[in-house]
């Protein structure tokens, strides 16, 4: 029914729908278990034989819930809670990834999952080609080996703010018949919805705009149900291939468009336990229902603030998506045309020691190691989230030493550059 709502709409009034005389509001079923009559009914929830609740840390309704929501909002099949975007990426590669096996990343993706693949996951067996996500198609097809099961990239990279050709990245996927999975975190569902242009799974960490408050961590998981594990063999066996920890059941025969999320859900859920608590997933939903409201004028105030530091002659350069000279500009435009986000990143001339005592005098932004929320916050890489790496090495990351991130808030926009031109005075 409610896919034939606006977006908008959904933001409100997707997920939880009452029936008679329940409550208005979606509840929080602040319970770890659930109730049943008789042993045999629980037993069949084990069997996967009926749908159910019966332990929060696969299921819980009010996760479900907001989960159905976000599923909504991206235009997915299914989707899950989980406990943090990090867990949300893990899951989403895990889910159809074991050791021998191969995975492609784009090189400017968010440091947390560049540790999570290149680091933890070397460590399980699961091997890592690094592209660079400008990269033209010959040059991507190289990057794919006999046993790579998926491509992983962020339609817009944190901190990099780097636009995902969503559509060049989907066709060399699967060219190579494996799904392409998309960090949509920054842009969030109201500004691009990469199911459109081919991505097969959005995740999410929904600490970020999502909740937008700075109050939850988490994260999510939706599938675009478009991705056809059947058509490939052997290759995806962990869904099409007999689950014994289930007595044999095939998550592709059983549960068909769902299989990918029933599959993290009832077997990664179970034996890893990344779940958001029912209390986040709450605040999440309140997140989610002003998230429309909220992105516009992110977005705004983000291209009004980088305008602004564009046109100031003590900053020596600008990046942000929505400026007409960014090399990404072409790219948002076709992804993301009514706006991208609001975390504009930018260098101070005289570099890394300019920059830090910049900061040091900005008195409305905050210094937090956070991004993407209603406050103006701010973080400078090199001194904090890459510390310990030497200048050399963070170029090679793709951070310059100077480089400030700047997520600009939802306060007044003339608030916000005033802070800035105090603190440029103070320096
Ligand atoms: C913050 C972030 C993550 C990690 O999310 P957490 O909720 O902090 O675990 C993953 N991807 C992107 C793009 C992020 O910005």
């Amino acid at each position: 029914m409610s896919k034939e709502y606006s977006i908008e709409t959904k933001c409100i009034q997707s997920g939880w729908k009452p029936k008679n005389g329940e409550a208005r509001v979606l509840p929080i079923y602040q319970s770890t278990t659930f109730k049943y009559e008789t042993s045999d009914e629980m037993g069949k929830l084990f069997d996967l034989e009926k749908d159910g609740y019966f332990y929060t840390r696969l299921q819980n309704p009010t996760n479900d819930m907001v989960a159905q929501k976000i599923c909504e909002l991206e235009g997915g099949v299914a989707a899950m809670l989980t406990s943090s975007g990090q867990a949300a990426n893990y899951y989403a590669v895990f889910n159809i990834c074991e050791a021998g096996d191969h995975v492609i990343m784009s090189s400017t993706v968010y440091g947390g999952t560049f540790n999570l693949l290149t680091v933890t996951m070397k460590k399980m067996g699961i091997a890592c080609t690094i592209v660079d996500p400008d990269a033209d198609e010959e040059t991507l097809h190289k990057a794919f080996l006999e046993n790579t099961k998926c491509v992983v990239a962020e339609s817009i990279a944190n901190p990099a703010l780097v636009v995902l050709d969503i559509e060049k990245f989907a066709k060399v996927a699967h060219a190579h018949g494996v799904p392409l999975i998309v960090d949509n975190t920054f842009a969030t569902p109201i500004n691009c919805r990469p199911f459109e242009f081919g991505a097969d799974i959005v995740t999410h960490s929904t600490s970020k705009y999502m909740d937008g408050h700075a109050m939850s961590l988490g994260g999510a998981i939706v599938d675009s149900g478009n991705f056809d594990w059947n058509q490939y063999g052997d290759k995806f066996h962990g869904l099409t291939a007999p689950d014994e920890s289930y007595h044999g059941v095939t998550y592709t025969e059983k549960f068909g468009k769902k299989a990918y999320i029933t599959k993290a859900t009832v077997q990664l859920m179970r034996d890893l336990g990344s779940t958001q608590s029912p209390m986040n997933a709450f605040l999440l939903n309140v997140g989610l229902e002003t998230l429309h409201l909220r992105m516009p004028r992110h977005c705004e105030n983000a291209l009004k603030v980088a305008s602004w530091l564009e046109r100031n002659d003590k900053v020596a350069w600008v990046n942000y998506p929505g400026l007409a000279s960014s090399k990404y500009y072409h790219l948002a435009q076709k992804y993301m045309p009514n706006g991208t986000c609001g975390v504009i990143s930018f260098g101070l001339k005289g570099g890394r020691d300019v920059s830090v005592s910049f900061m040091d005098h900005l008195k409305l932004a905050a210094i937090v190691t956070h991004v993407a929320d209603a406050r103006t916050c701010v973080l400078h890489p090199a001194s904090h989230t890459h510390r310990q790496m030497n200048d050399e090495q963070l170029k090679e990351a793709g951070v310059q030493p100077d480089l400030i991130r700047f997520s600009v808030g939802i306060e007044n926009a003339d608030d916000i550059i005033a802070d800035i031109e105090q603190a440029l005075a103070n320096i």
